[in-house]
This record gives C-alpha cells, structure tokens and sequence, in this order.
C-alpha cells in the first residue's frame, strides 16, 4: 500500500498509523515518505511500510497548562505531555484521567482518542490523541493481605512431662 494511500485511509490523528523503515527499523510518526537514516541508501526511499503504534509509553517531559487555547473544551489547568512511545517516535498531547499534579515523569501512559472540539455550526468534530495513565500502574497494586505475623502470645504449650 502507498503511503498517500494509507495517509487516505487511516487518517493519522485517529489511531497512530506511523510508518517504518523496513531497512533500520524506525518508527516515524507522524509517516514519512523518507527514511532520514537511511536516506543516503538510495534502496530505501519510497519504502517505507505502514506501521500501527501501540499508544503505549511514557512521560520524558511535561508541563501543567492554565490558559484554554481558544476553541479547545480542555478543564484547565491540564498537563501537557512529550510521551515516548513503546516503538521511538515522540508525541506531544494531553493527559487526562489524572490529577495534573500526578503527572510525573516515566509516567506508564496508554492514548486514548477523544473528541477534543467541535467547531461552528457545521458541527465539524476534531478529534485527536490523549494519554491516559495505563490502569495497571497507576492504581496501587493490590498486595496479598498477609497473614498476622505477629508474635503468638499465647504461651507455648510445651508440655515436658517428667515421670520419676
Ligand atoms: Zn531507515
């Protein structure tokens, strides 16, 4: 499949369809139609292959925003945040279901796809990524209730009979 094609069909704001370098294995997203590492290769341009990212990774940097931007429904203030991705490529967007003061670094963050606005009468939604904390890490584990370890009071029946 080209990539002016799948660019068409899987529109790159609703599901992090990057692309990748078939030859050095990098990740790009947004797609690309040249590989920059190996652009010196002539075999590699124009091959770039599709490549459907997990959403998964984690926080390298953030800031909490206070100003709305105009036309944008985000509860202020919000952390905004350069996520990592699992596969390489960074991406800048909000975090939401989290506290922003709990945002920190090496945060373990899913995306999520959400309408971010919606704009003047003809309704035209925009959606785009967000991160949420993975549900996993983010809650406490839940730790096995131990068993009382505490010291038995109760005396130690040892009974050491002595029969003359
Ligand atoms: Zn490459």
């Amino acid at each position: 499949m080209s990539i002016a094609r799948f660019w068409r069909e899987t529109p790159v704001r609703y599901n992090l369809g990057g692309c990748r370098c078939p030859t050095c294995l990098t990740v790009y997203f947004p797609p690309r139609s040249v590989c920059p590492v190996c652009v010196q290769h002539r075999s590699s341009i124009g091959r770039l292959e599709p490549f459907q990212l997990s959403g998964e990774g984690e926080v390298v940097s953030y800031t909490v925003v206070h100003d709305a931007a105009e036309g944008f429904e985000m509860q202020v203030p919000y952390a905004l945040a350069i996520v990592k991705t699992r596969e390489g490529p960074q991406l800048t967007a909000p975090v939401v279901d989290i506290d922003p003061s709990e945002v920190r670094i090496g945060l373990k963050v899913r995306a999520t796809f959400r309408k971010l606005r919606e704009e003047g009468k003809a309704g035209v939604i925009h959606y785009g990524y967000k991160f949420a904390p993975m549900d996993d890490v983010h809650r406490p584990p839940e730790r096995p209730t131990q068993s009382e370890t505490a010291p038995s009071t109760a005396p130690t029946a040892v009974a050491s009979e002595s029969r003359a």
